[in-house]
Protein backbone atom coordinates (compact mmCIF):
# COMPACT_ATOMS: atom_id res chain seq x y z
CA UNK A 1 0.00 0.00 0.00
CA UNK A 2 2.38 2.71 -1.30
CA UNK A 3 -0.16 5.41 -0.51
CA UNK A 4 -0.98 4.63 2.53
CA UNK A 5 -1.69 7.68 4.85
CA UNK A 6 -1.64 10.33 1.99
CA UNK A 7 -4.37 12.33 0.49
CA UNK A 8 -4.92 12.80 -2.96
CA UNK A 9 -7.10 14.98 -4.75
CA UNK A 10 -7.67 14.06 -8.85
CA UNK A 11 -9.28 16.91 -10.85
CA UNK A 12 -11.66 15.83 -13.69
CA UNK A 13 -11.72 12.32 -11.42
CA UNK A 14 -14.92 11.08 -12.73
CA UNK A 15 -14.05 9.74 -15.84
CA UNK A 16 -11.98 8.64 -18.29
CA UNK A 17 -8.16 9.31 -17.35
CA UNK A 18 -9.32 10.76 -13.91
CA UNK A 19 -11.04 7.60 -13.17
CA UNK A 20 -8.03 5.63 -13.32
CA UNK A 21 -6.06 7.46 -11.77
CA UNK A 22 -8.31 8.09 -8.65
CA UNK A 23 -8.93 4.41 -8.56
CA UNK A 24 -5.24 3.54 -8.89
CA UNK A 25 -4.49 5.90 -5.94
CA UNK A 26 -7.35 4.44 -3.73
CA UNK A 27 -5.95 0.78 -4.20
CA UNK A 28 -2.56 2.05 -3.44
CA UNK A 29 -4.24 3.47 0.06
CA UNK A 30 -4.66 7.13 -0.72
CA UNK A 31 -7.65 8.50 0.58
CA UNK A 32 -8.59 10.68 -2.46
CA UNK A 33 -11.28 12.92 -3.64
CA UNK A 34 -12.86 12.70 -6.65
CA UNK A 35 -13.34 16.34 -8.41
CA UNK A 36 -15.93 16.53 -11.04
CA UNK A 37 -17.84 19.60 -12.74
CA UNK A 38 -20.85 18.08 -14.16
CA UNK A 39 -20.93 14.25 -13.78
CA UNK A 40 -22.09 13.96 -10.46
CA UNK A 41 -23.45 10.32 -10.91
CA UNK A 42 -20.09 8.96 -12.47
CA UNK A 43 -18.41 10.87 -9.36
CA UNK A 44 -20.37 8.71 -7.38
CA UNK A 45 -19.58 5.87 -9.20
CA UNK A 46 -15.90 6.55 -9.16
CA UNK A 47 -15.99 6.84 -4.77
CA UNK A 48 -18.10 3.46 -4.82
CA UNK A 49 -15.70 1.41 -6.86
CA UNK A 50 -12.98 2.80 -4.40
CA UNK A 51 -14.64 2.35 -1.35
CA UNK A 52 -15.98 -1.21 -2.57
CA UNK A 53 -12.27 -2.14 -2.93
CA UNK A 54 -11.47 -1.52 0.33
CA UNK A 55 -10.15 2.34 -0.10
CA UNK A 56 -11.23 6.15 0.89
CA UNK A 57 -12.79 8.41 -1.18
CA UNK A 58 -15.13 11.56 -1.54
CA UNK A 59 -16.56 13.19 -4.49
CA UNK A 60 -16.41 17.28 -4.47
CA UNK A 61 -18.00 19.53 -7.02
CA UNK A 62 -16.05 22.59 -8.15
CA UNK A 63 -15.31 24.15 -11.74
CA UNK A 64 -11.21 24.23 -11.14
CA UNK A 65 -11.13 26.75 -14.16
CA UNK A 66 -12.63 29.15 -11.27
CA UNK A 67 -9.80 29.73 -8.33
CA UNK A 68 -12.44 29.95 -5.47
CA UNK A 69 -13.60 27.06 -6.55
CA UNK A 70 -10.01 25.21 -6.47
CA UNK A 71 -9.20 26.49 -3.85
CA UNK A 72 -12.17 25.16 -2.20
CA UNK A 73 -11.32 21.71 -3.60
CA UNK A 74 -8.42 21.88 -2.00
CA UNK A 75 -9.65 22.84 1.37
CA UNK A 76 -12.43 19.88 1.21
CA UNK A 77 -9.55 17.59 0.78
CA UNK A 78 -7.73 19.15 4.08
CA UNK A 79 -10.89 19.11 6.22
CA UNK A 80 -12.57 16.09 5.49
CA UNK A 81 -9.04 13.59 5.21
CA UNK A 82 -7.33 16.05 7.20
CA UNK A 83 -3.68 16.39 4.46
CA UNK A 84 -2.84 16.94 0.95
CA UNK A 85 -0.42 15.53 -0.14
CA UNK A 86 -0.91 14.30 -3.76
CA UNK A 87 -2.51 16.98 -6.77
CA UNK A 88 -3.46 15.48 -9.64
CA UNK A 89 -4.01 18.37 -12.70
CA UNK A 90 -6.15 16.03 -15.15
CA UNK A 91 -9.18 17.84 -15.82
CA UNK A 92 -9.39 18.98 -19.46
CA UNK A 93 -11.34 19.63 -22.32
CA UNK A 94 -11.17 19.86 -26.47
CA UNK A 95 -13.12 22.72 -29.04
CA UNK A 96 -11.32 22.24 -31.91
CA UNK A 97 -11.74 23.64 -34.91
CA UNK A 98 -9.37 25.65 -37.16
CA UNK A 99 -7.49 28.60 -36.29
CA UNK A 100 -9.26 31.15 -39.12
CA UNK A 101 -12.87 29.98 -37.84
CA UNK A 102 -11.99 28.96 -33.84
CA UNK A 103 -14.64 31.23 -31.84
CA UNK A 104 -12.64 32.88 -29.17
CA UNK A 105 -14.69 31.54 -26.83
CA UNK A 106 -13.62 28.32 -27.72
CA UNK A 107 -9.88 29.39 -27.08
CA UNK A 108 -10.90 30.78 -24.09
CA UNK A 109 -12.74 27.49 -22.60
CA UNK A 110 -9.61 25.77 -23.31
CA UNK A 111 -7.15 27.61 -21.87
CA UNK A 112 -8.92 28.04 -19.06
CA UNK A 113 -10.03 24.53 -17.90
CA UNK A 114 -6.78 23.25 -19.09
CA UNK A 115 -4.14 25.88 -17.94
CA UNK A 116 -5.63 27.76 -15.85
CA UNK A 117 -6.67 25.51 -13.90
CA UNK A 118 -3.60 23.98 -13.02
CA UNK A 119 -2.50 27.29 -11.95
CA UNK A 120 -5.38 27.69 -9.95
CA UNK A 121 -5.53 24.26 -7.97
CA UNK A 122 -1.43 24.52 -7.34
CA UNK A 123 -1.50 28.07 -6.06
CA UNK A 124 -4.14 26.54 -3.72
CA UNK A 125 -2.35 22.93 -2.80
CA UNK A 126 1.06 24.26 -2.86
CA UNK A 127 1.04 26.11 0.47
CA UNK A 128 -0.16 23.54 2.41
CA UNK A 129 2.40 21.51 0.99
CA UNK A 130 5.42 23.66 1.01
CA UNK A 131 4.31 24.31 5.01
CA UNK A 132 4.62 20.35 5.12
CA UNK A 133 7.59 19.82 3.81
CA UNK A 134 5.94 17.08 1.01
CA UNK A 135 4.16 17.09 -2.09
CA UNK A 136 3.69 15.48 -5.59
CA UNK A 137 2.09 17.13 -8.21
CA UNK A 138 1.22 15.45 -11.45
CA UNK A 139 0.10 17.84 -14.35
CA UNK A 140 -1.78 15.73 -16.47
CA UNK A 141 -0.64 17.30 -20.35
CA UNK A 142 -0.70 15.89 -23.91
CA UNK A 143 1.73 15.52 -26.84
CA UNK A 144 -0.05 17.42 -28.56
CA UNK A 145 1.57 20.29 -26.29
CA UNK A 146 5.10 18.94 -27.70
CA UNK A 147 4.01 18.02 -31.63
CA UNK A 148 0.79 20.73 -32.06
CA UNK A 149 -2.01 19.14 -33.65
CA UNK A 150 -3.78 20.48 -36.66
CA UNK A 151 -7.28 22.14 -35.25
CA UNK A 152 -5.98 22.02 -31.87
CA UNK A 153 -4.14 25.35 -31.66
CA UNK A 154 -5.94 26.22 -28.29
CA UNK A 155 -5.73 22.80 -26.90
CA UNK A 156 -2.07 22.66 -27.86
CA UNK A 157 -1.38 26.07 -26.40
CA UNK A 158 -2.79 24.92 -23.60
CA UNK A 159 -1.10 21.66 -22.66
CA UNK A 160 2.60 23.03 -24.03
CA UNK A 161 2.08 25.98 -21.09
CA UNK A 162 1.10 23.11 -18.42
CA UNK A 163 4.90 21.81 -19.82
CA UNK A 164 6.40 25.57 -19.33
CA UNK A 165 4.03 25.25 -15.49
CA UNK A 166 5.26 22.31 -14.39
CA UNK A 167 9.01 23.09 -14.95
CA UNK A 168 8.84 26.39 -13.32
CA UNK A 169 6.98 25.05 -10.59
CA UNK A 170 9.18 22.16 -9.99
CA UNK A 171 12.21 25.39 -9.80
CA UNK A 172 10.32 26.96 -7.38
CA UNK A 173 9.09 24.16 -4.87
CA UNK A 174 12.18 22.10 -4.93
CA UNK A 175 14.00 22.85 -1.79
CA UNK A 176 11.14 22.06 0.06
CA UNK A 177 10.16 18.64 -0.95
CA UNK A 178 7.51 19.10 -2.97
CA UNK A 179 8.10 17.91 -6.61
CA UNK A 180 6.00 18.76 -9.91
CA UNK A 181 6.07 16.36 -13.08
CA UNK A 182 3.83 16.08 -15.63
CA UNK A 183 2.63 12.55 -17.85
CA UNK A 184 2.12 13.63 -21.95
CA UNK A 185 -0.70 11.48 -22.87
CA UNK A 186 -0.59 10.28 -26.46
CA UNK A 187 -4.07 9.13 -27.93
CA UNK A 188 -6.08 7.50 -24.88
CA UNK A 189 -9.41 5.61 -25.71
CA UNK A 190 -11.91 8.25 -23.93
CA UNK A 191 -14.64 10.32 -24.16
CA UNK A 192 -12.46 13.34 -24.83
CA UNK A 193 -12.43 11.84 -28.47
CA UNK A 194 -16.63 11.26 -28.86
CA UNK A 195 -16.86 14.31 -31.18
CA UNK A 196 -13.14 13.32 -33.47
CA UNK A 197 -14.40 12.17 -36.85
CA UNK A 198 -13.06 8.70 -37.40
CA UNK A 199 -10.84 9.81 -40.37
CA UNK A 200 -8.72 11.89 -37.84
CA UNK A 201 -8.61 9.25 -35.15
CA UNK A 202 -6.91 7.14 -37.96
CA UNK A 203 -4.73 9.10 -38.48
CA UNK A 204 -3.42 9.73 -34.71
CA UNK A 205 -3.18 6.10 -34.71
CA UNK A 206 -0.93 5.89 -37.88
CA UNK A 207 1.40 7.89 -36.19
CA UNK A 208 1.79 5.33 -33.10
CA UNK A 209 5.06 3.08 -33.11
CA UNK A 210 2.86 0.68 -31.07
CA UNK A 211 0.05 0.74 -33.48
CA UNK A 212 -2.40 0.97 -30.77
CA UNK A 213 -4.48 3.74 -28.63
CA UNK A 214 -3.94 3.48 -25.10
CA UNK A 215 -6.04 2.66 -22.30
CA UNK A 216 -6.58 5.39 -18.84
CA UNK A 217 -4.78 2.45 -16.44
CA UNK A 218 -1.98 2.65 -18.19
CA UNK A 219 -1.75 6.50 -17.54
CA UNK A 220 -2.81 6.35 -14.20
CA UNK A 221 -0.07 3.77 -13.71
CA UNK A 222 2.91 5.98 -14.57
CA UNK A 223 0.96 8.75 -12.17
CA UNK A 224 1.36 6.39 -9.79
CA UNK A 225 4.98 6.24 -10.07
CA UNK A 226 5.76 9.96 -10.01
CA UNK A 227 2.90 10.46 -7.04
CA UNK A 228 5.06 7.60 -4.97
CA UNK A 229 8.03 7.93 -2.98
CA UNK A 230 9.80 6.21 -5.42
CA UNK A 231 9.85 9.35 -7.61
CA UNK A 232 11.10 11.36 -4.65
CA UNK A 233 13.99 12.49 -6.62
CA UNK A 234 12.41 13.00 -9.98
CA UNK A 235 10.63 16.57 -10.50
CA UNK A 236 10.57 19.19 -13.88
CA UNK A 237 10.00 15.57 -15.73
CA UNK A 238 7.46 15.02 -19.02
CA UNK A 239 6.66 11.43 -18.68
CA UNK A 240 5.73 10.51 -22.13
CA UNK A 241 2.60 7.58 -21.91
CA UNK A 242 2.30 7.73 -25.85
CA UNK A 243 2.99 4.57 -27.52
CA UNK A 244 6.28 6.42 -28.86
CA UNK A 245 4.30 8.71 -30.56
CA UNK A 246 6.15 12.26 -29.53
CA UNK A 247 9.57 10.51 -29.80
CA UNK A 248 12.55 12.66 -30.60
P1 LIG B 1 -12.77 13.00 -20.45
O1 LIG B 1 -13.03 11.53 -20.49
O2 LIG B 1 -13.55 13.88 -21.37
O3 LIG B 1 -12.93 13.51 -18.94
C1 LIG B 1 -12.73 14.86 -18.63
C2 LIG B 1 -12.85 15.07 -17.15
O4 LIG B 1 -12.59 16.45 -16.86
C3 LIG B 1 -14.23 14.76 -16.60
O5 LIG B 1 -14.10 14.14 -15.35
C4 LIG B 1 -14.86 16.15 -16.45
O6 LIG B 1 -15.84 16.23 -15.41
C5 LIG B 1 -13.65 16.96 -16.05
N1 LIG B 1 -13.82 18.39 -16.26
C6 LIG B 1 -14.04 19.06 -17.42
N2 LIG B 1 -14.14 20.39 -17.19
C7 LIG B 1 -13.99 20.55 -15.84
C8 LIG B 1 -13.99 21.68 -14.98
N3 LIG B 1 -14.17 22.93 -15.46
N4 LIG B 1 -13.81 21.47 -13.66
C9 LIG B 1 -13.64 20.22 -13.16
N5 LIG B 1 -13.62 19.12 -13.92
C10 LIG B 1 -13.80 19.29 -15.25
O7 LIG B 1 -11.22 13.31 -20.79
P2 LIG B 1 -9.91 12.40 -20.66
O8 LIG B 1 -9.58 11.90 -22.00
O9 LIG B 1 -10.00 11.47 -19.52
O10 LIG B 1 -8.84 13.55 -20.35
C11 LIG B 1 -8.31 13.78 -19.07
C12 LIG B 1 -7.06 14.64 -19.24
O11 LIG B 1 -6.10 13.94 -20.04
C13 LIG B 1 -7.30 15.97 -19.93
O12 LIG B 1 -6.52 16.98 -19.35
C14 LIG B 1 -6.84 15.71 -21.34
O13 LIG B 1 -6.42 16.88 -21.99
C15 LIG B 1 -5.67 14.78 -21.08
N6 LIG B 1 -5.30 13.97 -22.23
C16 LIG B 1 -6.18 13.10 -22.78
C17 LIG B 1 -5.77 12.36 -23.88
C18 LIG B 1 -6.67 11.34 -24.54
O14 LIG B 1 -6.31 10.84 -25.60
N7 LIG B 1 -7.80 10.98 -23.94
C19 LIG B 1 -4.50 12.55 -24.43
C20 LIG B 1 -3.64 13.46 -23.84
C21 LIG B 1 -4.04 14.17 -22.73
P3 LIG B 1 -17.43 15.99 -15.68
O15 LIG B 1 -17.59 14.50 -15.87
O16 LIG B 1 -18.08 16.47 -14.46
O17 LIG B 1 -17.75 16.75 -16.92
Amino acid sequence: MKFEGKVAVVTGGSRGIGRAIAEELGRGGASVVVNYHSGADSAAEVVDSITQAGGQAAAHQADVGDPQQAQGLTQFAITHFGDLHILVNNAGIIRDGLIMTMKESDWDDVLRTNLKATFNCSKAAVRHMIRKRYGRIINITSVAGQMGNPGQTNYSASKAGQIGLTRALAREVGSRNVTVNAVAAGYIETDIWKDTPEAARLALLGLIPLGRAGQPAEVAKAVAFLASDDAGYVTGHVLAIDGGMAMR
